[in-house]
C-alpha cells in the first residue's frame, strides 16, 4: 500500500527540486518583510492547480504591516470525498536577512550534487516544499480520502509570528473543530519529532537616580550603581535558583535543558556621543538605567512566578538599599507550549518514522519558539508539533543549505502520516 506513495514521492524527485528553488528565489526578508504577496500567489497558483481552496489572507494591522509591506499569507485547503480529519501542515515563507560569509548566490538555489543552497532552504521552504509534494502524491493514490489537507504559507514567524500564524488564530484558522492535526515542517531533523519550545518573558527594567554634577556624585545618585546592585542580587540569588531546577521537556542542546536569563542590553547615562563628534563628553551623574531581560522558562514553572521572582528582587532592594527606585515593563511574553507524547500526531509521526526510515524517533523540544505557541494558546489546539527535514544548526548561517535526499525521507514521512490519519 504504501509502496505504491513512496514511489509516487521518489519519482517527483525533479519536481522537489525545483519546487524548492522556485520558493528560495523568491526573497522574502524579513524584516521588512519582502514579496509575501508574490510567494502567496506562488503557492496559489501550484496548490488550486492541485484542487485546492485557497485564502489568501492580509493581516491587517498586525505589526510591520502597511502598504508597502503587507503581511500576506496564504491557507489551501482540499476537502476529501469522505468526512475525517484534517491534517494542517504550516510553514513561514519569511527568511532572515543574508548576513556576511556566503561563498553561494543566497538566492540562486544553486543545487551542488544533494544539497540545494539559499537563505532559506533549510529555515523552512525546504519543508514547506516536502510538505507540498508529500501532499500532491498522497492526493494521486488516494483521491477517495477521508477528511482534509490543508496547506499554509504564513508571514512574519521570525519576528513573532503575529501578521502570521498569530492572526491567522485569532481568526478561527486553527480552530480544533476545523483542524486536528498540524505539523510544522521547521528544520528538526528528519528523525525527530519537536514536541515544543520553552516560554520567553522579556522585559526592560529600569532604575531611577538624581542627576549632578560627576565631580560632586554625592549630591545626586548614581542609577548605574543601583543597576549594579540589581545584577548582583541576579548572581546571588536568581541565577543559582534558575540553575536548580530541572525540566521533563527535552530541550535541545541540553545546556537549554534549564531556566535561563540573558542580559540583552545595558544602557545608562549620557547617550553614546555620535561618530562625528570629536569632544569630550560631560561631567553627569546618570538618573536613569536600563536594562533589557530575555528570561526563558520551562513548562514547570508559571509566568507569574517567573516574573514575581525578579520583581521580588527589585522590591527587596527597594525596601533595603538607600534611594534605590525602579519601574519595570514588559515587552513580550510566550508561554511554554509542549504537546503530550500520547497525542494523536505524535503517535502518527513516532509510527510513520519507523515505518519510513526503520528509527526511533527522538523527542526533542525547542529552545527558542516558534509559531506552535500560537496555535496552542489563541487556537487552543493542542495536536500539534514540528518535523521537517534540515540540520538546524544551519538555521540563519552563511551557504544554508537543504539536503535533497533529507527532503525527499521527510516527505515520504508525511505521506505515511497522511495514510495512518486519513484512510480510516
Ligand atoms: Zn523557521
Amino acid at each position: 500500500m504504501s509502496d505504491a506513495l513512496f514511489t509516487r514521492i521518489n519519482a517527483k524527485r525533479d519536481d522537489l527540486i525545483a519546487l524548492t528553488q522556485d520558493l528560495i528565489r523568491i526573497p522574502t526578508l524579513n524584516p521588512p518583510g519582502e514579496n509575501y504577496r508574490e510567494i502567496c500567489e506562488y503557492l496559489d497558483a501550484r496548490l488550486s492547480a492541485k484542487g485546492f481552496e485557497t485564502q489568501l489572507v492580509r493581516a491587517h494591522g498586525a505589526p510591520g504591516d502597511s502598504d508597502r509591506y503587507p503581511r500576506w499569507n496564504i491557507v489551501a485547503r482540499r476537502e476529501g470525498p469522505r468526512a475525517g480529519d484534517c491534517v494542517h501542515f504550516n510553514s513561514h515563507t519569511d527568511v532572515v536577512e543574508v548576513g556576511a560569509g556566503w561563498t553561494r548566490d543566497p538566492f540562486g538555489a544553486e543545487l551542488d550534487g544533494d544539497r540545494i543552497y539559499g537563505r532559506g532552504t533549510c529555515d523552512m521552504k525546504g519543508g514547506l516544499a516536502a510538505s507540498i509534494i508529500a501532499a500532491e502524491a498522497f492526493l494521486e493514490e488516494y483521491p477517495d480520502f477521508a477528511g482534509a489537507i490543508e496547506i499554509s504559507g504564513t508571514a512574519d514567524e521570525e519576528s513573532g509570528g503575529y501578521g502570521g500564524v498569530a492572526y491567522l488564530a485569532e481568526r478561527g484558522f486553527f480552530d480544533p473543530a476545523r483542524v486536528q492535526h498540524v505539523i510544522i515542517p521547521e528544520p528538526l531533523g528528519k528523525d525527530r519529532i519537536c514536541l515544543g519550545h520553552r516560554g520567553a518573558w522579556w522585559a526592560e527594567i529600569e532604575t531611577k537616580g538624581e542627576i549632578a554634577h560627576g565631580s560632586m556624585p554625592f549630591l545626586g545618585d548614581c542609577a548605574i550603581r543601583h543597576m549594579g546592585a540589581v545584577i548582583d542580587a541576579f548572581e546571588d540569588r536568581l541565577y543559582p535558583a534558575m540553575a536548580a531546577r530541572h525540566t521533563e521537556m527535552p530541550v535541545v542542546p541540553v545546556e537549554a535543558r534549564q531556566s535561563t536569563l540573558n542580559i540583552n542590553s545595558i544602557h545608562g547615562g549620557e547617550e553614546e556621543a555620535p561618530e562625528d563628534y570629536s569632544g569630550l563628553p560631560a561631567p553627569c551623574v546618570p538618573d536613569s538605567c536600563r536594562m533589557i531581560i530575555d528570561r526563558r522558562y520551562l513548562v514547570e514553572e508559571r509566568y507569574d512566578e517567573v516574573r514575581g521572582e525578579v520583581v521580588a528582587i527589585l522590591e527587596d532592594l527597594k525596601a533595603n538599599r538607600p534611594r534605590f527606585d525602579y519601574a519595570i515593563r514588559d515587552i513580550n511574553r510566550i508561554n511554554p507550549s509542549m504537546t503530550d507524547k500520547g497525542a494523536p500526531v505524535v503517535t502518527t509521526v513516532h509510527a510513520a518514522i519507523r515505518d519510513v526510515l526503520g528509527a526511533e524517533a527522538a523527542y526533542i523540544a525547542s529552545p527558542g519558539s516558534y509559531d506552535q505557541k500560537h496555535i496552542d494558546r489563541i487556537g487552543t489546539l493542542k495536536n500539534c508539533i514540528a518535523y521537517g527535514p534540515g540540520v538546524l544548526e544551519l538555521a540563519h548561517k552563511p551557504d544554508e543549505w537543504i539536503g535533497v535526499t533529507d527532503m525527499l525521507d521527510s516527505a515520504r514521512v508525511m505521506g505515511r502520516t497522511l495514510e495512518r490519519l486519513l484512510l480510516g
